[in-house]
């Protein structure tokens, strides 16, 4: 058996997963400054809670099976729908507003291509029971905030309101949405041949803010977001059939594999539930194209592993000098290793050099004799004698 992951799916070797991880983190530190916090709920739901909620394209797309007890089941599709079903389920139990980020896989049955996979990480934020604008407003400055914190430098927020389509057929909708992709006769042709007027797109397009967009535009400006990075885009749908109002979509400057976030307000999904409707709204920041683009714009962490240090072994008779330097490391919050096997020092460094460790430390018999360890920068391969006491604050 040849090993491989299935087509869409990916390992990540820990060069990338430090890369991920260190991301992640910057996140999560952000949506909690907003005040949001963490929810999970299983990968697993039963195929009635998914269907019907993302509109007939979507739907095609979701990973349905029937488990060993012979209940219908799916993939999580995003998260927007299993956190509106916990919201209806715990809705005596939550706060209101409720403000929960989540950071989880999903998995969609798409044709992978650049920037699409079948299994991604999706990192939401969204707020539960707020109808207001200012609730647009502050998912809409987390957003922007993130990425500002993570370094990227020329956003463009596109903006839209769902309720300016009027009612517009919801395929017709969809198809001015495509005008991007496949260009102003294009979406023309396609709506002709779906039996729609082609001059929808025309009317879409002359549209102007919605007195509703413009206040979460104000509010958005005022809690910080560059008043130039928020744009109106008359003829922006976003796939999914849940959104009913403020809709949105964030591009970076130089990344074109489309967009890397997108949400808006849901006030209809819950209800799907319930039967009584909850306002929401929120987003998902699509985690592989963001860090594809990050990585375009050189915002990375160059680190190979999360080690810093290994203390090398000289032989037998020193290996309880080592040991107790190793841990003295690791007490002090320092990631140290210590090779596991005997061998010869050259063996020793080629397995740092091999793994990215960037610092080595060397405990022999001259360095004892005088109370000292030797310290090897790897990367620059410079060295110093440091003493015994001070290695800790040296690697600090
Ligand atoms: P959606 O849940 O469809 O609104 O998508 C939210 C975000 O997830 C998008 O803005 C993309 O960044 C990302 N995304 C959607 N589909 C994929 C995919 N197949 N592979 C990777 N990222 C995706």
């Amino acid at each position: 058996m040849k090993p491989q992951p299935l087509k869409g799916f990916r390992d990540f070797l820990p060069p990338d997963a430090i890369k991920r991880q260190f991301v992640i983190g910057k996140i999560k530190e952000v949506f909690e400054r907003f005040g949001f916090d963490p929810l999970e709920t299983p990968a697993l739901e039963y195929a009635e809670t998914l269907l019907g909620k993302y509109g007939d394209e979507a739907d095609k797309l979701l990973y349905l099976f029937e488990d060993r007890g012979g209940r219908r089941v799916g993939l999580r599709y995003d998260q927007t729908v299993p956190a509106s079903r916990v919201v209806a389920q715990y809705q005596h139990q939550l706060p209101t507003p409720f403000k929960r980020y989540q950071i989880q896989p999903v998995w969609r049955a798409e044709n992978p291509q650049r920037g699409r996979f079948r299994e991604f990480l999706q990192c939401d934020a969204d707020i539960f029971g707020s109808d207001s604008a200012l609730a647009d407003a502050e998912v809409i400055a987390l957003a922007a905030e993130t990425l500002r914190f993570l370094g990227v430098p020329n956003v463009r927020i596109l903006l839209n309101d769902r309720t300016l389509f009027g009612n517009a057929p919801p395929a017709a909708i969809a198809t001015v949405d495509k005008l991007k992709k496949i260009g102003e006769v294009g979406v023309q042709r396609a709506l002709e041949a779906k039996g729609f007027d082609a001059s929808l797109l025309a009317a879409i397009r002359a549209n102007k803010p919605s007195p509703r967009l413009a206040e979460v535009i104000g509010n958005a400006a005022a809690l910080g977001v560059a008043r130039e990075s928020l744009v109106f885009e008359p003829t922006l749908a976003r796939g999914l059939d849940y959104y009913t109002g403020v809709i949105f979509e964030i591009e970076l400057g130089g990344y074109d594999a489309g967009s890397v976030c997108g949400g808006g307000r849901y006030d209809g999904l819950i209800g799907q539930f319930t039967g009584t409707d909850v306002p929401a709204v929120g987003f998902a920041f699509g985690f592989d194209r963001l860090m594809e683009a990050l990585e375009q714009l050189n915002l990375l962490p160059a680190a190979q592993t999360a080690t810093r240090v290994l203390v090398t072994v000289f032989s037998d008779e020193f290996l309880p000098r080592s040991l107790a330097l190793t841990s003295r490391l690791r007490d002090n919050g320092i990631n140290a290793e210590v090779p596991l096997e005997t061998a010869k020092l050259d063996r020793q460094l080629k397995y740092a050099d091999r793994k990215g460790i960037p610092f080595v430390v060397i405990a022999g018999p001259e360095e004892q004799k005088r109370g000292v360890v030797t310290l090897k920068n790897m990367r620059d391969k410079t060295q110093e004698e440091v003493a015994l006491e001070s290695v800790v604050e040296k690697l600090k």
